[in-house]
């Protein structure tokens, strides 16, 4: 390896190609519905603005975010398209997403008459879409509220105050797509819509489904689908289909260098606890990479690496700066892959979430710390 290509001490590689492709073949995959990326959590760790940007060359029509903050995040980066934002608590200020042309979501009517005021205040109508809890028992309006959710909404629209864009709700269960909780959801849901259109709401989009939702119910596809995790190349419910059944591309690259690698005996302890000891002659190499890096300290002799294209496990607890593995013919300086695509035999950041006995979006979000993060354009012409 030269110098050149030689990795960094610790580095993210996003592949903004790889984000393209995922969303052309995810189009084709859903056929017929606007797709919206959510680009929530600083682009589910692979940075806002650079997925936000590939996500608009790919076509897409819609951005999809959490907070009010990034919704503006993308504005201030030049972002002009449509854009929702779900999540603002009490006496936030509604004014400058209105001025931004955001959508915004309302949950109950006290928060639509925050919108209203703000939209009062700001001299122009606020583009508002309305959710409804179809059975998450998460953000949105319950059945009792709805009505009285909807009848405010009309009549705020009669005023000029609000144009409602959107109504929508979202799966708890979309990635057991076997699970009964998904008719339901989807009947609750068709419900709502009907009692918003017959109070005389003519919504742009209705929107159901996130990735699972969208690859599998294909009843619940409605005008739009919100794409996350599968966008970023991984499996949103890995029980049914792999992402490389799904034709989608892993963006995401963690990998660095080894700081040292030495050999152990039978019987020597590794890392705070001797959690591993040594059962024979061994080498090991140091990853300077820890739980200060969003390297998850519940890897801690489970997940696997790659260094010089052999797997090594993870020995010992992760620390805060770095981690041991098993490393049969390694020097200090190697290139080491926590995870990647896995075309070349190192692990995914599905393997990363099996290890952890998590999902992996909890895995590429909390990536981060003192990592050094590049943007490739991969190849997807
Ligand atoms: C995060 C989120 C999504 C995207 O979910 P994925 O499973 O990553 O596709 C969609 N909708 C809402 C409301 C979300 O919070």
């Amino acid at each position: 390896m030269n110098a050149a290509s030689s990795p960094a001490r610790a580095e993210i590689v996003v592949d903004l190609g790889a984000i393209r492709h995922n969303i052309r073949r995810l189009r084709e995959l859903v056929a017929g519905p606007q797709v919206m990326m959510v680009v929530k959590a600083d682009g589910y760790g692979h940075g806002i603005c650079q997925v936000a940007r590939a996500a608009r060359e790919a076509g897409v029509e819609w951005l999809g975010v959490a907070t009010i903050d990034e919704a503006l995040t993308l504005r201030a980066d030049g972002d002009t398209g449509r854009l929702l934002c779900w999540v603002a608590v009490p006496g936030e200020d509604f004014g400058p997403p209105i001025a931004a042309d955001v959508d915004v979501t309302a949950y109950s009517t006290d928060q639509l008459a925050e919108i209203v005021a703000a939209a009062d205040r700001a001299g122009r109508f606020a583009r508002v879409q309305l959710k409804f809890d179809t059975g998450l028992s998460r953000g949105g309006a319950p059945r009792a509220e709805w009505q009285a959710l909807v009848d405010a909404a009309a009549a705020a629209e009669r005023t000029g105050a609000v144009r409602i864009t959107g109504l929508w709700s979202h799966f708890a269960c979309s990635d057991e797509p076997d699970h009964p909780a998904n008719a339901q959801q989807e009947q609750a849901f068709r419900d709502a819509v009907e009692l918003a259109e017959k109070a005389g709401l003519q919504p742009e989009v209705r929107h159901l489904s996130n990735s699972a939702g969208a690859l599998h119910r294909p009843s619940a596809r409605f005008d739009l689908v919100r794409l996350g995790i599968a966008a970023y190349g991984l499996a949103p419910a890995p029980a049914v289909a792999s992402s490389k059944e799904l034709g989608l591309i892993p963006a995401m690259t963690v990998r660095g260098r080894t700081v040292l690698a030495k050999n152990l005996h039978a019987g020597d302890g590794v890392s705070y606890g001797h959690t591993f000891v040594a059962d024979k002659e061994m080498r090991v190499a140091l990853v300077p990479m820890g739980y200060g890096d969003g390297i998850p300290r519940h890897a801690s002799s489970t997940a696997e690496v790659s260094i010089n294209g052999r797997r090594g496990k993870v020995l010992g607890r992760i620390c805060m700066d770095q981690f041991v593995v098993a490393a049969p013919d390694a020097r200090a300086g190697d290139e080491v892959i926590l995870f990647g695509p896995g075309d070349d035999g190192e692990p995914t950041a599905q393997d990363w979430a099996d290890a952890c006995d998590t999902i992996s979006y909890e895995i590429v979000t909390r990536i981060g710390g003192r990592q050094r993060r590049t943007w490739t354009n991969g190849s997807d012409e």
